[in-house]
């Protein structure tokens, strides 16, 4: 073996989401895992951050392409599609960058109940990435991309995308 999975997860890691340009499918929890066979075939499985979200099939040739460039042609992306993706995933420094970029971040952590394995839904408290205020109204399900809804703050009245929960 001459390349480690950790080796080919830095070479993947900074791979930018096309929705959101300045996070990156690690920062957005979208990488899953890198796995190196012992005759170097490598595996990177992504996860959609929405079903049916277009910017999978950019990430995947971003991938390959820095796979292949670093020298692994033999190289494949695998969608992997459970566990469904869930906002849990992105890092701190994603949501951080997320509101720096002027979208809201996900809001709450989906927590796990002890007694059953169900999901506790998200806050729909969406709070407003320009002033902060939680007084806000979905405008429309679909924003500037499938993967974002459009949001308008009610107290500054400035629209923003709201990256969509799951
Ligand atoms: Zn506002």
């Amino acid at each position: 073996m001459t390349v480690s999975a950790d080796d080919v997860r830095v070479l993947v890691a900074d791979v930018p989401d096309p929705e959101v340009p300045v996070l990156s499918i690690d920062d957005l929890g979208v990488l899953r895992d890198v796995t190196v066979s012992v005759d170097d075939h490598v595996r990177v499985d992504i996860t959609p951050t929405y079903s049916g979200c277009p910017a999978m099939d950019a990430i995947r040739a971003d991938v390959l392409a820095r796979l292949a460039e670093a020298g692994h042609t033999d190289a494949e992306v695998r969608l992997v599609l459970s566990p469904a993706w869930t906002t849990d995933w992105m890092s701190d420094a994603g949501r951080r960058k997320l509101s720096d970029y002027g979208i809201a971040p996900p809001t709450g952590r989906a927590a796990l109940s002890a007694s059953s394995s169900a999901a506790v839904p998200l806050s729909l408290s969406v709070r407003c990435p320009q002033c902060g205020s939680p007084d806000t109204a979905e405008l429309s399900r679909f924003g500037s991309t499938a993967c974002k809804s459009l949001w308008r703050c009610l107290s500054c009245r400035e629209p923003f995308d709201h990256f969509k929960a799951i």
